[in-house]
């Protein structure tokens, strides 16, 4: 008899062997290696098929190289069965400006406007502005946060830094003491990945606009660490303005192929060497 691996045949031993922990030992030396084999297959595609991830986008222009590092994230990480949500910040016209209107009803102190301390109460009673809980619920339920965005100024466009001012209340994201290790967040992953306009080696020790990694002790360390996050390398693509369609091209090759084995990834070590050794 032929047995298949993750067959459901039952098998009847006819005494070849005289007692029990014989015939255990046989089933075990036939069978580990499939048992093996669909322990980690199990493991792996479960590891994916599941997993939420949240894409905070920042692009004008849809046929933009943003635009399509974002479709080639939808599309990879849906075929490994993850459920994928965009906060397409443009085209949700999403309102980058800290202000009295993200607080619904009366205020904690209305002698003395302080955004920190009222966003932080109306986060406790309720009260924060619908944009802002609808936001905070995909980042609640998200795995991983993908930021995608071309390079504003060494940092990221406006509007998404209006969405970490206005969704990473305190309270909901980070309440001192529980900030970096311990902040609210922990447990999940984020990956900044975005565009250029100067070159890879222009962005180096030592050239004109320095280390890129020094540009991300802000965004990575200072909001995503800081709120408890762990965070992935980052993603970066280089001036595709002033490459070929081709390169371009092998550009969205590499970030889909990232993307196949993202799960299997270590985040960085999170310390000051890391961006600036
Ligand atoms: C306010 C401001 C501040 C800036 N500050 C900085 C800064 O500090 N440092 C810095 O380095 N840069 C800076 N820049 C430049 C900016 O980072 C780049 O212009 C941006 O990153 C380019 O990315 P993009 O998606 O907009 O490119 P796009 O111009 O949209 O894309 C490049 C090309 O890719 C093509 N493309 C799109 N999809 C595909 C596809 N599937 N296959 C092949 N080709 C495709 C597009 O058609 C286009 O021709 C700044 C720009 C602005 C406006």
């Amino acid at each position: 008899m032929h047995l298949q691996p993750g067959g459901n045949e039952t098998v009847v031993f006819l005494l070849p062997f005289p007692d029990v922990a014989q015939i255990s030992e046989y089933v075990i030396s036939v069978y580990r290696p499939y048992w093996i084999l669909r322990t980690e297959t199990t493991t792996c595609s479960q590891k994916m098929a599941g997993r939420k991830v949240l894409i905070i986008y920042a692009h004008q222009e849809p046929k933009s190289l943003n635009g399509s590092l974002k479709d080639a994230a939808v599309e990879e990480l849906g075929k490994q069965g993850c459920s994928v949500t965009v906060s397409d910040l443009y085209a949700m016209q999403f309102e980058p400006r800290a202000t009295r209107n993200d607080i619904v009803g009366c205020l904690h102190n209305s002698e003395e406007f302080n955004y920190g301390v009222e966003a932080r109460e109306a986060y406790k009673r309720g009260d924060l502005s619908d944009d802002l809980i609808e936001e905070q619920k995909k980042v609640q339920e998200a795995d991983l946060l993908i930021f995608q965005f071309p390079l504003y100024w060494f940092s990221m466009p406006a509007i998404m830094k209006g969405w970490m001012d206005r969704v990473l209340v305190e309270g909901f994201a980070h309440e001192f003491p529980d900030c970096y290790g311990s902040g609210l967040l922990k447990n999940k992953l984020a990956l900044f990945s975005f565009t250029t306009g100067g070159s890879k080696e222009m962005y180096t020790k030592g050239s004109i606009s320095g280390d890129i990694r020094y540009l991300l002790w802000p965004m990575q360390h200072g909001i995503m660490h800081y709120c408890g996050v762990k965070v992935l390398a980052p993603h970066i693509c280089f001036a595709p303005e002033y490459v070929s369609e081709e390169k371009r091209k092998e550009m969205l090759l590499a970030w889909a192929q990232r993307l196949k084995s993202l799960w299997k990834e270590e985040p960085i070590n999170c310390s000051p060497e890391w961006y600036f050794e």
